[in-house]
């Protein structure tokens, strides 16, 4: 997983998934208060993106089941802002720019007053 390897040279310490998070963030850092999600384009439905495409049968089971993603993806947002956690959400089509996405997460972890 490339933000896996791209992590561990920001330097800040950190955990995966921790599940006794709303939504089981993917990466935690427990000492800058922020987490990371990495969700699928197709799975969570990123905006405008290209992977994010509609399967053409069963219309109404995948869009239910796309609703609920978003839903319980925007609740564990909302949930972790409440508790003081910074939230930044990164896409799987982010991971084929690792200079981009380092970039960043760099300004994420680094800024003191993040709230994205
Ligand atoms: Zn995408």
């Amino acid at each position: 997983m490339v933000v896996r390897s791209i992590v561990p040279r920001l330097g800040y310490r950190y955990r995966l998934h921790v599940r006794s998070l709303p939504g089981s963030p993917d990466l935690v850092f427990p000492s800058r208060r922020k987490v990371v999600f990495v969700h699928g384009c197709f799975w969570h439905r990123h905006q405008k993106c290209l992977r994010t495409s509609s399967p053409k049968t069963r219309r109404e089971f995948w869009e239910d089941k796309f609703a609920a993603n978003v839903k319980r993806d925007r609740s564990a947002r909302r949930e972790l802002k409440r508790m003081d956690w910074a939230v930044l959400t990164v896409w799987a089509c982010e991971l084929k720019e690792p200079d981009k996405l380092t970039e960043r997460l760099t300004d994420f972890l680094s800024d003191p007053q993040d709230s994205k």
